[in-house]
Formats: C-alpha cells, sequence, structure tokens
C-alpha cells in the first residue's frame, strides 16, 4: 500500500499548527481522521473551534471533502486533575523556575500520541500526525524531535506494530507554517485558518488581528503575530 492509500490521524487541537498539519495529511492520505483531547482547559473556544476549521477545509477543496474522516474527541479530565498549569486553572501566565511558561503541562504530548495511538490501533491507522516544533518551543521538551523518535519506537514496539510520528512543522518556524498553508491550499486556507483557528492561551475570541482572534499579549498570541509578521514581510 503507498503512503497516499493508507489512513492518518492528526492531533487536531484547533490551532495554527494542527490546521497547517490537517492540511499537509489532507493533500498525502487517502483518509484523515482527526483527534481532540478534552482535559479541562480553562477555555474551550480552542475544542468549540475545531468543528468550523474542520468544515471551512473541507470546503476548500473537493478532493479534501472526501478525504476527511471521523473527528474523535476524548475525555482526559485526568490530565487536568493532575495539572497545576496556567492552562487549567486560573494563573497568570508566567515562566517558572525551571525556564517554562506555567502552560507547560508535563509529558502532555505524551499522553496524547498514546491515546492517539491506541485508538489508531483500533482503526488500522498507522500514520499520525501532529504540530509540535523544535524551532519556536525549544522550551517544551515534549516537542522535541528526539522525543518522539524515542516514543514513535516505544508505541511500535508495545502495540507490536509500526507506528509513524509525522512532524511536518518540526524544523519549521511560525513564518515558515504560515508559507506551508500557502502552499498547501492558497490564500484560501491561509484566510480560513487565519478566520477558524485559536492559539490563544487565555481563548479570548473578542478580539480579531491580522493573524487572527486572540488576547493579544499571551505567548501563543505574540509567537502567532510575529510569525504572522515575518510571513507578510511587515
Ligand atoms: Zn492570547
Amino acid at each position: 500500500m503507498s503512503l497516499a492509500a493508507e489512513p492518518a490521524l492528526v492531533l487536531f487541537s484547533g490551532g495554527q499548527d494542527s490546521a497547517t498539519c490537517l492540511a499537509w495529511a489532507l493533500a498525502r492520505f487517502a483518509r484523515v481522521e482527526t483527534i481532540g483531547f478534552d482535559y479541562g482547559q480553562r477555555h474551550r473556544v480552542e475544542l468549540d473551534c475545531r468543528p468550523q476549521l474542520r468544515a471551512a477545509m473541507a470546503g476548500l477543496d473537493a478532493a479534501w471533502a472526501d478525504r476527511l474522516g471521523e473527528d474523535h474527541v476524548l475525555e482526559l479530565a485526568t490530565l487536568g486533575r493532575i495539572s497545576d498549569t496556567a492552562l487549567t486553572r486560573e494563573a497568570a501566565i508566567t515562566m517558572t523556575e525551571a525556564g517554562l511558561p506555567s502552560t507547560f503541562v508535563p509529558g502532555r504530548n505524551l499522553l496524547f500520541f498514546t491515546y492517539a495511538a491506541a485508538l489508531a490501533y483500533r482503526r488500522g491507522i498507522r500514520h499520525l500526525v501532529g504540530g509540535m516544533c523544535e524551532t519556536d518551543y525549544s522550551g517544551y521538551p515534549d516537542c522535541r524531535d528526539d522525543t518522539l523518535k524515542a516514543l514513535q519506537a516505544t508505541l511500535s514496539l508495545g502495540m507490536d506494530r509500526r507506528v509513524t510520528i509525522h512532524t511536518p512543522l518540526m524544523w519549521r518556524d511560525k513564518a515558515a507554517t504560515w508559507r506551508l498553508a500557502e502552499a498547501l491550499g492558497g490564500a484560501a486556507l491561509v484566510e480560513a485558518i487565519v478566520e477558524q483557528s485559536m492559539s490563544c492561551y487565555r481563548g479570548d475570541r473578542g478580539r480579531r488581528h491580522a493573524w487572527g482572534y486572540g488576547c493579544g499579549d499571551c505567548p501563543a498570541c505574540a509567537l502567532r503575530a510575529a510569525g504572522w509578521k515575518g510571513y507578510r514581510g511587515t
């Protein structure tokens, strides 16, 4: 079976990175399913954006609409209970003593990929796609290429089936991620991601900037704004 004939499962949070990953997968795989996690994020806006973003992307291309399969949302409330961080509690977003933003949920991506791999196994899918990136997020140890390569090996051994973790954004900064979206789906995809995706840690959908919705001053908004500026060259 060629790569194109196989199905893939995309970790789809509803943010810019996972939307770009979904487009990347839709351009490559015969069927693409999505998975999201509800772990008690202190805002639900990102989760709420997911269906509209999926619909907007399917509306851009008949082949993409054909390939886009089921969406799965898994409850991970336990993760929220054990994570004392700014994403799951009403706390200020600051830098911790470990040099990580207080939004960091320890081991989150390890859990996400493990759940995704278990679901994928049951659905006959061996390709997992995630928007992790070392370029902008050097502080997050579970976004590192080495971490995810080790996890790929662990999952393949532990499930006795080849699991491949694709991270198309690993070596791209945010400006390059916008350029990838443009290459995959043109200006229409860029516009859909600007309008429908949410990256803001505060889940603020009340303010619209050139780069989309967000509070404008949390670390995720700052990164997205800087990436947009780099992409547009302004
Ligand atoms: Zn924000």
